[in-house]
């Protein structure tokens, strides 16, 4: 009798000890606290998505990834992410000469559009200029520089923001919706967007990586799946061709130091200052899958991007030059860090072989990014 009370009280022992792990099953602490005042007295939110290795703190100004910490191989954590300490530091670069777009979210057209001009539906729209004579990043009030509303979900954040019929040059009443979760060291970005009126769309995430925590991004090395990309012209807007990377220091298909070439003699390399070039990405279809790894071989910090989208912006941080004083002082010099920017292709509005980026009236804009970040 003893022996069965003593075997029962185990078994009910053990099924409690099941739940209780399954209840201690991985969930990522979210938790906000007050970042400062826009200039015209809007608060703005810091959100922190901890998950017990990695930490990501985002803010509600630009929905902007302020820091991302990542273990090393040996459990070392840095911040991979360029920025600001403080909120003053953003907005300042985001409202100021050159806008480098640390970390913020990007809409409602990421990278350029040529002349700031395009038709939809016969008729012409007109964007501010603010890139030469190119529409970059959404003009000169883009998604970045606004407070979104947010809330805290499972794993993370939900901001929304609301841009009105007309705003930056755009049409349609276009409510925006981008989440944040953090889940063993995987930044899922997860936006979706609806219109009243036919639009064009195009969001992304402006992140600088460097996964060694300080100076430059040479040594890293990436992978790109992508057998063509994108040239350009003077003014960094393609020129319609879908070139093969084959023979050029475009091919990223295996592994490859970015400090190997970035400096080779190359119309497309001088053009961009270095890389900055939208790949066409080899898609199996329309789900999410690798685009990108970026690895650091002396820390061994591992970024895997995936995605749905149809391209990658590659942009090596050409345009830092050691003005911009960044986090704890440190000055960004050149190719301080590096962007991998998910996206459809610059410019599409105006070229109709390119995956459209047009949105209907009622249907649903929903894109997947996830950024993955290990150590090995
Ligand atoms: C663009 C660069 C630009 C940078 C910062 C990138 O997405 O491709 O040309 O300088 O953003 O604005």
């Amino acid at each position: 009798m003893a022996i069965e009370r003593i075997l029962r009280h185990l078994a009910v022992g053990s099924l409690c000890f099941a739940l209780f792990s399954v209840g201690m099953e991985a969930k990522t602490k979210v938790t906000s606290q007050p970042f400062g005042k826009t200039p015209d007295g809007t608060s703005v939110e810091l959100f922190t998505l901890s998950d017990g290795a990695y930490e990501a703190r985002i803010a509600t100004y630009g929905g902007v990834l302020v820091s991302f910490k990542a273990p090393d191989r040996n459990g070392k954590a840095a911040d991979v992410i360029l920025g600001f300490d403080d909120l003053d530091g953003f907005v300042a670069n985001f409202n100021g000469k050159s806008v480098a777009y640390f970390g913020a979210l990007i809409g409602r057209y990421a990278n350029r559009i040529g002349h700031g001009t395009f038709i939809l539906d016969g008729k012409k729209y007109s964007l501010p200029l603010n890139n030469g004579e190119n529409s970059l990043h959404g003009g000169p009030h883009g998604f970045n520089n606004v407070v979104w509303n947010a809330k805290a979900i499972d794993n993370g954040v939900e901001f929304t923001y609301l841009s009105k019929d007309g705003e930056a040059g755009y049409p349609g009443n276009l409510t925006a919706t981008v989440r944040y979760t953090l889940v063993k060291g995987d930044l899922r970005i997860e936006y979706s967007a609806t219109t009243d009126k036919n639009t064009v769309v195009n969001l992304t995430n402006h992140a600088y990586f460097n996964l060694a925590g300080q100076g430059d991004i040479l040594d890293h090395q990436l992978t790109l799946h992508a057998s063509r990309f994108t040239p350009v012209d003077a003014g960094l807007i393609p020129t319609g061709e879908l070139k093969s990377v084959d023979g050029t220091p475009f091919d990223f298909r295996k592994p490859t130091a970015i400090g190997v070439r970035i400096n080779a003699d190359d119309q497309q390399l001088h053009l961009g200052h270095g890389y900055d070039h939208n790949w066409v990405l080899d898609r199996k279809g329309t789900e999410l899958e690798e685009a990108a790894e970026l690895y650091d071989p002396g820390s061994g910090r591992v970024l895997k991007v995936l995605t749905d989208q149809p391209g990658i912006q590659f942009y090596s941080g050409n345009f830092l030059d050691g003005s911009i004083i960044g986090k704890r002082g440190m000055p960004y010099k050149l190719h301080a860090g590096l962007c991998l920017e998910t996206q459809h292709f610059p410019d599409s509005p105006n070229h109709p072989d390119f995956p459209s980026a047009e949105l209907k009236a009622g249907q649903r804009y929903h894109i997947i990014t996830v950024f993955s970040f290990s150590a090995r």
